[in-house]
């Protein structure tokens, strides 16, 4: 056996002469994004991720309901079947198959699509961004809902987008008002999502999609109505969409997901628009991510082949039925005396209104000691926020843990509200 030679001893470093640490600073952030920091709502929540927090702030789909073992099926069979096409880049647009089977599923809900006409989107917040990117110049004017959802609150600020709410009623936004505003502001669009809206869990009814579109007509404005929910009902007759208006379908953008009704992770969404905007759309979707993963997209147009997604739906929303009317159930104890909420006949969230002295961002960190979580209502405001608000999503938890979340958040509210009886302490408002 032979001996490795001894390893030379390295030259002992010679110091190196000083040079100058560049100190210049780098250059800033885009003012775009310097102002979409952090909040300390965010920062309160993040607490709720501990488990024993029953946690009605999140948005999640329940996790035990999504068909694991039909989408797996659909994966394997993409894969050992057409694993060269799954796995490779695909076009912008979108694949033909689930195109296909889209455009069919829109035009059975009563709007004739083609798969042309869809572009399949990476999530519907993606269709947001790409709206955002395609229709709006810095300092232009975007109407929305009081209160909106937040992501698109946050893609059209980050456009530049001047943002104004729209008031409305149970019914959703008031026709006079919006006209009023499309008047007075030019805006180019207005963001609407008329059934079982986020936050409030409300539907816009029939009259007044009508009256919207009648606007959008009249007025000159884009209409994009944001339909993730809308498959989730547990009751009342489905509200037509505002795209399927005639005199409104050359000027409204649907936007559709499987997030809610399939599975959130698969980021699947699309968008259904008119020709030049929807091109304007694949432009910059090209710039964003090329195009939505391809696997994901062919194993969902196979789930859609091989299985009954409509029967899904309808075992999902069976379900979340019974999580709503648990959280119905339970409400009137747990809120102070005076308190207000939506009773929504679908989707995942309700919206409650404490008594007006209430903050419900200043509650908070005293709700969260209790292990129990809701999102407060003010940043869903464009405008003027009312900050007795919150929003519940009642879909995450089974009825029992419902239940139970609500008594903590009636223990969590009761001093505040025994505070306030007695008239000591916080500030009227
Ligand atoms: N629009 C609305 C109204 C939503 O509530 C959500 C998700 N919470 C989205 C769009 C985005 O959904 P996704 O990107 O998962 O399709």
């Amino acid at each position: 056996m032979t001996l490795a030679a001894p390893a030379p001893v390295p030259a002992a470093p010679v110091p190196a002469a000083p040079v100058s640490v560049p100190t210049a600073p780098v250059p800033p952030l885009a003012a775009r994004v310097r102002s979409a920091g952090g909040s300390p709502v965010r920062d309160i929540l993040a607490v709720t991720a501990r488990p024993e927090v029953i946690n009605f702030a999140g948005g999640l789909p329940a996790p035990e309901l999504f068909d694991a073992e039909g989408i797996a099926a659909a994966y394997r069979a993409v894969l050992a079947e057409v694993p060269g096409q799954a796995l490779q880049y695909a076009t912008t647009e979108g694949e033909p198959a689930l195109r296909a089977a889209l455009a069919e599923r829109t035009t059975a809900r009563g709007l004739a699509t083609e798969a042309d006409d869809l572009l399949v989107t990476t999530g519907s917040q993606q269709a947001l961004s790409l709206l955002a990117t395609a229709l709006l110049e810095p300092g232009d004017t975007v109407l929305v809902e009081d209160p909106c959802y937040l992501a698109a609150l946050q893609a059209f600020g980050l456009a530049g987008a001047r943002v104004i709410a729209v008031p409305g009623d149970g019914d959703g936004p008031d026709p006079r008002a919006l006209e009023e505003l499309v008047v007075r502001e030019r805006p180019k669009l207005f963001y609407t999502v008329p059934t079982f809206q986020n936050p409030t869990g409300r539907t816009m009814s029939a009259a007044r999609r009508i009256a919207v579109a009648e606007v959008a007509g009249r007025c000159g404005l884009w209409i994009v109505e944001d339909d993730p929910y809308g498959e989730l009902r547990f009751e009342g007759e489905r509200v037509p969409w505002i795209a399927a208006r005639e005199g409104a379908r050359d000027r409204t953008v649907l936007l559709g997901s499987f997030s809610k009704v399939m599975a959130p992770g698969l980021r699947l969404g699309w968008l259904r628009a008119p020709a030049a905007l929807r091109r304007a759309c694949t432009v910059a979707k090209q710039a964003a991510d090329l195009h939505t993963p391809t696997v994901n997209q062919l194993a969902a147009a196979r789930y859609l082949a091989d299985r009954d997604l409509d029967a899904h739906v309808r075992r999902v929303a069976g379900a979340y039925r019974e999580r709503r009317d648990a959280m119905l159930a339970g409400l009137a104890d747990a809120l102070p005396a005076g308190s207000r909420w939506t009773r929504p006949e679908g989707g995942m969230f309700l919206w409650v209104r404490l008594p007006a002295a209430y903050d419900t961002a200043e509650l908070l960190p005293e709700v969260v000691r209790h292990d129990v979580a809701y999102v407060p209502g003010a940043p869903f405001y464009a405008g003027a926020p009312d900050r007795s608000t919150m929003r519940l999503c009642f879909v995450t938890q089974t009825p029992e843990e419902i239940g139970e979340g609500l008594r903590r958040l009636g223990a969590a509210l009761l001093p505040a509200t025994a505070v306030r009886a007695t008239g000591r302490g916080r500030r009227g408002r």
